[in-house]
């Protein structure tokens, strides 16, 4: 059975054909890169999964849960799926700590020892503990990235969505967010990333997905899918 399930979906924007008849399964533990030109619905795709955006026809099942007009499945598919955007989106006024812990906190009701405990975990595997009392503007770009997905990762998702996450990186801190990806990927998680690191695609990806104005246009396995001409 699949862990995603897109099933003859379509977005507009206005009148603007965001995603048109998109269908896709997602096994459990399966990484996904989807790639293609800028406009063509990646991120709009990654974004209806976790009801950040709505879709307007078709079916979306995260988990077996159908996300329909219910805002409780929304939330209850929320609390399974991460979500890594381009720029990080940590709260600039709360330590790094308190970035990780708020979600554990107030949607799960977690007690903010064992918060803290799980967010210094998976701060230490990002390989930033020593970091957790600074404030987001203190740390590099790709820190700040790294404390996004342990973020996420605290929440103990069942799928992990990226959005571009090198995207808004120098080129020298984009390595050090790749290697967290990597570790995450053989750590069995079902991830979906939107990526154009395609060295990135060829080491992790079982799949890779190809878009093109709202359409998914190619799909394959990456050796497959690179020796196209
Ligand atoms: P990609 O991630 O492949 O760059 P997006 O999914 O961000 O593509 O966007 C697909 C298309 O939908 C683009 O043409 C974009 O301008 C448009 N779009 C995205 N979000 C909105 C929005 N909130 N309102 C109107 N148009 C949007
Ligand atoms: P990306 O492709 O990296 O997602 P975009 O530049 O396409 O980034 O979009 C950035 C933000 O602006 C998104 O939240 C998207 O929904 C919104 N957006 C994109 N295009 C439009 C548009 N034509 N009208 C309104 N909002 C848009």
């Amino acid at each position: 059975t699949s862990e995603i399930a897109l099933r003859g979906v379509h977005k507009w924007y206005g009148r603007y054909h965001a995603l048109d008849d998109i269908n896709l399964l997602i096994a459990p533990r399966e990484k996904v890169v989807i790639c293609g030109p800028s406009g063509s619905g990646k991120s709009t795709l990654i974004r209806c999964i976790n009801r950040l955006e709505a879709h307007e026809q078709g079916d979306i099942t995260v988990g077996g849960v159908e996300l329909g007009e219910d805002d409780r499945k929304v939330d209850a598919v929320r609390r399974e799926v991460g979500m890594v955007f381009q720029q990080f989106n940590l709260f600039p006024h709360l330590t790094i700590l308190e970035n990780c812990i708020l979600a554990p906190m107030w949607v799960k009701k977690m007690p903010r020892k064992q918060a803290i405990e799980i967010a210094m975990d998976y701060l230490g595997r990002v390989r930033i503990p020593e970091q957790a009392n600074k404030y987001p503007g203190q740390l590099s770009g790709g820190q700040q990235q790294r404390v996004a997905i342990a973020r996420a990762l605290c929440m103990n998702p069942k799928v992990m969505l990226f959005d571009e996450p090198t995207s808004a990186l120098d080129p020298e801190m984009v390595k050090e967010v790749l290697d967290t990806m990597v570790a995450l990927a053989n750590d069995g998680m079902t991830m979906i990333c939107v990526t154009h690191e395609m060295g990135f695609a060829r080491q992790v990806a079982d799949r890779v997905i190809f878009m093109d104005r709202g359409r998914i246009v190619e799909e394959g396995e990456p050796e497959e899918f690179f020796a196209r001409p």
